[in-house]
């Protein structure tokens, strides 16, 4: 039996939206999720006690930067990355590809990995699909990533093809380099960027595979949203519908309940813990800037309709006081009352699929939100 494995529990009549449970090692997961991301076995500025307080199901952690620092084999010795980071819930930690690609600009692909310099130290490292393995192996995590090749958006049709057949081949190497399939579930990354035809080849070549669950790589990298949209609209029905579907990188609001609409069971971004470093907040009725000066003497809390104990206790004028003088207690603030959002956003839908109302659920979020005005920022 493979480690983790999916529950389908109901798809929603209006949308095809899938309500379902991913029993996992440590734990089980209601469907569809947000994974607020630990890159280096932390949540920005939050404790695990805070995490679950805000009921997060899972974490997702970067197994390229926990390889550079503090290093696997201290994470392995720690007991893995559980016990090391104190949290005894799930984690998925991704292949370290993605950082591979997008963090280092002097990089070398050849079939048997990637030559590239530490983006830290300019040391020259080399990463393959056994070495990806390897390390997610040591972090212990309960759902590893196969490692892929990310290729840049846009890229071209003869390139991403290619680079699909060779991270079918980087796959299979994953696959018999991985050590503890008892324990640790591995999924698979469809590629193909916006074509239709490689994308079909992408899924064909991993399901032959026969991963506990699929992930859709190379997805918000800079394509417009409607193309994302697009290709998941052909993708989705290419999956296995007893497998978890995990939308990689995907994290503001409108695109977490558009692909939820298309099928996709589990979302992860550093969106909402990045922009919270930067006083800007999710709202139910929009973005808010809560540094902006309108805010120096509104006492009201960053959203009104937000059951948060930041929105319980403090206030914009508060928040936007600690943020303008560089206090930590600030971004504290602002990043557990976004991350709550998300997760509060993603329990909607869950709703809104057991209701078989998402899509009126989408035109009243949407509504609210402002992305149905002309020029809606994107978050
Ligand atoms: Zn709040």
């Amino acid at each position: 039996m493979a480690a983790v494995t999916y529950e389908l529990i109901k798809t929603c009549k209006q949308s095809g939206a899938r309500l379902g449970r991913l029993h996992t090692p440590h734990g089980v997961i209601e469907t569809p999720i947000f994974m607020p991301v630990g890159t280096l076995a932390t949540v920005k500025t939050m404790s695990p006690e805070e995490l679950k307080q805000m009921e997060a199901q899972i974490i997702l952690s970067n197994t390229y930067h926990l390889w550079l620092r503090p290093g696997h084999d201290i994470v392995k010795e720690a007991g893995g990355l559980h016990r090391f980071m104190n949290w005894d819930k799930p984690i998925l930690t991704d292949s370290g590809g993605f950082q591979v690609f997008s963090l280092s600009d002097l990089r070398k692909i050849e079939e048997e990995g990637v030559h590239f310099r530490n983006h830290l130290s300019g040391e020259k490292l080399f990463l393959s699909p056994e070495g990806a393995m390897d390390i997610q192996n040591a972090l212990g995590s309960d759902i590893m990533m196969a490692f892929d090749e990310c290729p840049p958006y846009p890229a071209e049709y003869d390139y991403m093809k290619s680079s699909v057949e060779r991270t079918s081949r980087w796959a299979e190497r994953c696959l018999k380099a991985h050590k503890r399939p008892s324990d640790q579930a591995l999924f698979g990354i469809i590629q193909g960027g916006e074509f239709e035809e490689l994308r079909a080849q992408s899924a064909k070549d991993l399901i032959s595979l026969d991963f506990p669950g699929y992930a859709i790589g190379g997805l918000s990298v800079g394509e417009p949203k409607h193309v994302m949209n697009e290709v998941l609209e052909f993708t989705t029905p290419l999956m296995p519908t007893n497998k978890p579907r995990y939308l990689m990188g995907v994290g503001s609001p409108d695109s977490l309940i558009d692909g939820a609409i298309r099928g996709v069971d589990m979302f992860d971004c550093v969106l909402p813990t990045r922009i919270a470093r930067n006083g800007t907040c999710m709202t139910s009725s929009g973005r808010l800037v809560v540094r902006n000066a309108k805010y120096a003497r509104d006492f009201r809390p960053l959203d009104e309709n937000c059951e948060c104990h930041v929105c319980q206790n403090y206030t914009r004028a508060y928040i936007r006081h600690l943020i303008k003088c560089d206090e930590t207690f600030g971004f504290r603030l602002t990043t557990y009352h976004n991350l709550h959002f998300l997760l509060n956003l993603m329990k909607k839908v869950r709703q809104a699929i057991m209701d078989d109302r998402l899509l009126d659920f989408r035109e009243e979020f949407f509504e609210a939100y402002g992305f149905n005005k002309p020029n809606a920022k994107n978050f």
